[in-house]
């Protein structure tokens, strides 16, 4: 009954991020209640194994009364100091010292934002800046990868290139420009390394050479393309394309919102591939999931940039709720139960997750299997040698996640008939396999 009048009163008043209204008004809401490690329960009782960690974010799992404790008691100390004015508060201040300890290279200046948006937003505004500072203008062009995702501010909306997120709203704006994604199953050129990085640095050079050596501003990355669908580009691809940035003099964002924090093994992806962006940015599994935060991290000369270029003048970026003490607070705990052991157990199911997905793989619906620790994807299609897409009665999200659900499993579905995996850190052996069986029960039900 209560169940009932939430999904009417959500009806008539929630309106639900990246969803249609329409279709949701006539679906309906599904309500979660409660959650521990890696289970939700949702208003009926039934349990699922959250394949998903929410939405790539709770890396530490559901119910950590450590995080709990270390948010309440910050709350109860300090809910709030502003960073404006020279203010400030010993959380924050512990958190950007503990991340600078571990970033790659020399990223030791952080900035916290609420999310992964507008830690997108603050770096085309920081990128900005600091072109202004170097006394060059009219570097104002950006540089992105399709397939690539990098939040829905207005500005970093237009660095996201999938479609969804431009229809209706006019953007990319002129400034921002695209090159192909690596996408290896679906490349026309194939899957040969050697080949797709050649292209993908040609293509670079080219679209730099097209908009003016001296116009680029920044070229944005994810080291493994999340919301596209889980692409994980070659060994190599990335330091290639930092290695073309650095020689061009064009600055080069790592945007590790979804990698950042043990999401495919390491702390960061960045330092996997053993090169270090110009600028850095975070959030998810940060705080995993339990408050808002996200964090942009500069290096050294971007920071010194910065600060000769306004002097003794503020660089007028800024929000309320940056730095947050609570966020902090709770970003340290996590990051101590990582350290705990979270990161080893992640390292361990995040290759049992890729054992159990290619397993899958004899499956007549089964394309493709990829991923990189506990981020990983499964390509559907109705043809294996054509790589035929499922079709497209089949494949809406709402009609595979739906079939997953009734199975006790939570994922995500992408275009093309693509499930996504990102369970949490603390997965069992038992939790990992059973989402692989409950995969594979959805597949038999959708041939
Ligand atoms: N960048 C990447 C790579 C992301 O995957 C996301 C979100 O999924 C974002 C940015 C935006 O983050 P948020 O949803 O926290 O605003």
């Amino acid at each position: 009954m209560l169940t009932n009048s939430l999904v009417e009163l959500d009806r008539r008043h929630l309106v639900h991020p990246v969803s249609s209204f329409r279709g949701h008004e006539a679906r309906g809401v599904r309500i979660l209640k409660s959650a521990k490690g890696a289970t939700v329960t949702d208003a009926e009782g039934r349990q699922l194994i959250d394949g998903f960690a929410g939405l790539w974010c709770v890396n530490a799992g559901y119910g950590q009364e450590s995080v709990i404790e270390a948010a309440a008691e910050q709350m109860r100390r300090l809910p709030y100091a502003t960073g404006y004015f020279d203010l400030g508060s010993e959380a924050p201040i512990r958190l950007a010292a503990e991340l600078a300890e571990r970033s790659p290279g020399d990223l030791n200046h952080i900035y916290f934002t609420l999310g992964g948006s507008d830690a997108v937003d603050s770096t085309i505004r920081f990128v900005r800046y600091y072109w202004h500072a170097k006394g060059q203008p009219q570097r104002d062009q950006f540089i992105s990868v399709e397939q690539g995702y990098h939040g829905s501010t207005t500005m970093g909306a237009g660095l996201t290139a999938l479609p969804g997120f431009h229809d209706g709203f006019g953007v990319p704006y002129a400034w921002q420009h695209k090159i192909s994604s690596h996408y290896l199953y679906r490349n026309p050129l194939g899957d040969d390394p050697k080949t797709v990085i050649d292209a993908s640095v040609a293509e670079l050079r080219a679209k730099v050479a097209a908009i003016g050596e001296d116009r680029v501003a920044a070229f944005y990355v994810e080291p493994i393309q999340g919301s596209g669908g889980v692409l994980v580009p070659p060994k190599g691809w990335i330091k290639a394309m930092r290695d073309v940035c650095k020689e061009l003099g064009i600055l080069f964002i790592a945007d590790e919102v979804i990698t950042g924090f043990g999401r495919t093994g390491p702390i960061f992806a960045s330092a996997e591939e053993g090169i270090v962006p110009d600028f850095m940015t975070c959030a998810k599994g940060l705080t995993s999931g339990y408050v808002p935060m996200g964090a942009v991290f500069m290096a050294d000369h971007v920071y010194d940039t910065i600060a000769d270029g306004a002097g003794a003048k503020a660089v007028g970026h800024g929000f309320t709720y940056s730095a947050h003490p609570v966020s902090a607070a709770v970003a340290l705990e996590v990051l101590r139960l990582y350290e705990g052991g979270l990161f080893d157990n992640g390292i361990k199911a995040g290759a049992r997750l890729m054992a159990g997905l290619e397993s899958l793989r004899d499956h007549p619906l089964v394309g493709d299997v990829r991923g990189r620790g506990l981020l990983a994807a499964v390509e559907l299609v109705t043809d294996k040698d054509k790589k035929t897409p499922l079709p497209a009665e089949v494949q809406p999200a709402t009609r595979l996640l739906d079939r997953a659900w009734d199975q006790g499993l939570i994922v995500r579905s992408f275009a093309q008939g693509v499930f996504g995996y990102a369970p949490p850190l603390c997965c069992t052996d038992s939790e990992i396999d059973a989402i692989v069986e409950r995969t594979r029960t959805v597949l038999d039900l959708t041939l």
